[in-house]
């Protein structure tokens, strides 16, 4: 993995798991998700029963891992981890929802990635808390039913769209989580800090916040790096030119935009005259997966104005031409 990279994973995990707001209370931004999961939770303790299954859906990094936890602890309830591309076989998912002890929470990441046998044993289990496990080979094959412990499933995805239906509508409640506010970034970089231990300035914060592109994880990440590089190159304080100097060091430009999300903006305009460009052309043009091109960078740009999703591919609109230093291509007739 590049450690500079804004969307890696790995190696952040310790410090991830230990900036992670444990309760509601402390969960910045996302008002309106908050507010109806904390309804949920309520309302179901209230009548003494296990709370609904639960869909989160949004882009990498904005809060579903943290939310399920929260969930948990707000129950009072252990957690269990899994994720799709983890569950190859039926019999997989068949061991763990077996082993959940009574209102256990059951986080599911990347539920679309779940191969089909294990989709379907997922549904009974949700609907009536129960699987069949296949016992045997061939025509000597039968099905013994299991009772599991009512638990609440927690399920994050990329994009509720990719769920097929009968697994979508199974969730009782289904939170769209969208990028963050600057305001709550803000928030969030100065909790990160304190934790962390680093002095910064509402107005460091905010530079830090603005270019994190409404994301949590990149937010708490590029606020390691600022310190890394006041540490290092500076005094060890931060101020606002400090944390500018070091986001334009990590290739992080003044909107946020990161290399993943210039070389796509850059193939279009460059190599493809602006659009259409189908979505796989584009992500073999950035040497990405089309996944991280679709799921990582595209919802971003459209959000920011950069890219338009046209039913002949994706299309940069004048502010990415502009964004880039470059002139748009006369239209005719214009
Ligand atoms: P996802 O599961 O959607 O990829 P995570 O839940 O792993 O995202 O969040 C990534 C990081 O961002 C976590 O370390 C967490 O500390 C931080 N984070 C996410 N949402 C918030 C929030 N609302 N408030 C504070 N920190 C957050």
């Amino acid at each position: 993995d590049d450690p500079l990279d804004p969307h890696a994973h790995v190696g952040d995990l310790a410090a991830e798991s230990a900036l992670r707001p444990p309760s509601l209370a402390e969960f910045k931004g996302q008002p309106r998700v908050a507010e109806q999961l904390e309804l949920v939770l309520t309302a179901a303790q209230r009548r003494g029963r296990v709370p609904d299954h639960v869909l989160l859906s949004g882009p990498p990094g904005l809060g579903k891992t943290t939310l399920a936890m929260i969930i948990a602890n707000e129950i009072g309830v252990p957690l269990r981890i899994s994720s799709g591309p983890a569950i190859q076989h039926a019999g997989d998912l068949a061991a763990i929802l077996s082993g959940l002890s009574e209102g256990e929470v059951f986080f599911l990441d990347e539920i679309h990635r779940m191969s089909r046998p294990a989709e379907e044993m997922l549904y009974l289990a949700m609907e009536d808390f129960r699987v069949d496990i296949i016992v045997g080979k061939g025509p000597g094959a039968t099905e013994i039913p299991l009772e599991i412990p009512p638990f609440t499933l927690v399920g994050a995805t990329t994009r509720a769209g990719l769920l097929p239906g009968p697994l979508r509508d199974r969730f009782g409640f289904t939170g769209q989580l969208d990028y963050y506010e600057t305001d709550a970034l803000v928030g969030i970089v100065e909790r990160s800090a304190s934790l962390l231990g680093i002095a910064i300035d509402r107005t460091s914060a905010t530079v830090i916040a603005s270019r994190s592109r409404g994301t949590p994880r990149i937010a708490n990440r590029l606020l390691r790096r600022v310190r890394d590089y006041a540490l290092v190159r500076r005094n060890g304080r931060i101020d606002p030119a400090v944390a500018s100097e070091a986001l334009t060091l990590y290739e992080v430009d003044e909107l946020g935009l990161d290399r993943l999300d210039r070389a796509v903006l850059e193939a279009v305009c460059t190599r493809f005259g602006g659009g259409p460009v189908g979505l796989s052309t584009l992500a073999m043009s950035v040497g990405e997966e089309t996944e991280t091109v679709e799921e990582v960078a595209e919802p971003f740009l459209i959000r920011q104005g950069f890219l338009m999703r046209t039913p002949r591919g994706r299309v940069a609109t004048p502010r990415a031409w502009q964004h880039l230093g470059l002139s748009a291509p006369r239209v005719e007739g214009t």
